[in-house]
């Protein structure tokens, strides 16, 4: 697959003296690629979810159908417009992000099971806001608590241990979006899906909620070269993401995974327009086992700290 080149359009200097007054503008397949890659996945994840409620599609059906066709566009992008050609996974790291994959796959039905064996009778059987209304309030709500949560994973000693596995890839790409440790996935979903249960969101909300979610999760790790510019400020994205996995702490903040609200409100909001991670990675890359030590990266959280 042909990758474009990196300038976003190409100026032609004129020569002619009618055309000297004027500069002619050539607009490339990838500075289109770059504009459109966001809207265009946004778009979809909003059709897609509206045409669900509408046609009441079975959502099991629906959102890993969504999913795979997400992961196969981000996948074709990465391609085309990649941020770092250094980062694309090599032919044995598609085999572990296999793996974890399911893993984290596995992660999340396990949370959604136990949610709702704990809280099912609680979820009200209709809606108390009209959907419009219940939409932005369970976004707002499910994205708070990702937020929280991921942010005491960074600072909790042993809730590290396990989600530091997320982080030992030196390198951002679709696929590290399923690198988990399954205990991190259960934590983490599971405060996400107890929170809008406990709130009495309804099925549909929930499901839209959902759905964009997890579009964001993979978009965001995305190793593609957009620019979101002041969405930036509202939504999270690559250019922020990839300065959570940055090495160095002065970058390190964006705990936010679909919205960048709370980072801004919480103070951990780093991005600037050109923002660029120093490195991406473990400060101390010895501290976890290597992310093809797929077991002993399960096995971590139990092991005895060295030193
Ligand atoms: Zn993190
Ligand atoms: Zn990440």
């Amino acid at each position: 697959m042909e990758e474009f080149e990196q300038s976003a359009s190409s100026e032609i200097e004129p020569t002619t003296s009618l055309a000297s007054t004027k500069r002619i503008s050539v607009i490339s397949p990838g500075s289109v690629l770059r504009a459109t890659a966001y809207p265009v996945l946004f778009l979809t994840t909003l059709s897609v979810a509206m045409a669900a409620l509408r046609y009441r599609w079975d959502p099991t059906r629906v959102s890993p159908l969504l999913l795979i066709g997400i992961v196969t566009y981000l996948v074709i992008l990465e391609r085309l417009i990649p941020y770092e050609r250094d980062w694309r996974p090599r032919a044995d790291e598609w085999r572990w992000y296999g793996v974890y994959f399911l893993l984290t796959m596995a992660g999340g039905a396990l949370a959604q099971g136990l949610v709702t064996a704990a809280v099912g009778v609680l979820s009200p059987a209709e809606p108390a806001l009209a959907l419009w209304q219940e939409i932005p309030c369970a976004l707002l709500s499910g994205s708070l608590a990702g937020y929280l949560v991921h942010r005491l994973a960074h600072t909790h000693t042993w809730l590290w241990r396990l989600h530091g596995v997320h982080h030992v890839p030196q390198k951002v790409n679709v696929a590290n979006n399923g690198v988990n440790h399954i205990l991190d996935i259960v934590i983490e979903q599971g405060c996400v899906q107890l929170t809008l249960a406990l709130a009495g969101f309804s099925r549909e909300s929930v499901f839209v909620v959902g759905l964009f979610v997890v579009a964001q999760g993979f978009f965001i790790h995305a190793n593609i070269d957009v620019r979101m510019g002041w969405l930036n400020h509202a939504l999270a994205g690559p250019e922020q993401h990839r300065l959570h996995h940055s090495t160095a702490l002065s970058q390190a903040g964006h705990y936010g995974s679909d919205l960048a609200v709370w980072d801004h409100l919480f103070g951990s909001f780093t991005w600037r327009p050109g923002s660029r991670p120093v490195a991406v990675g473990l400060r101390d890359p010895a501290s976890f086992p290597g992310t093809g030590e797929i077991l002993a990266a399960q096995l971590h959280p139990w092991r005895r700290a060295k030193g």
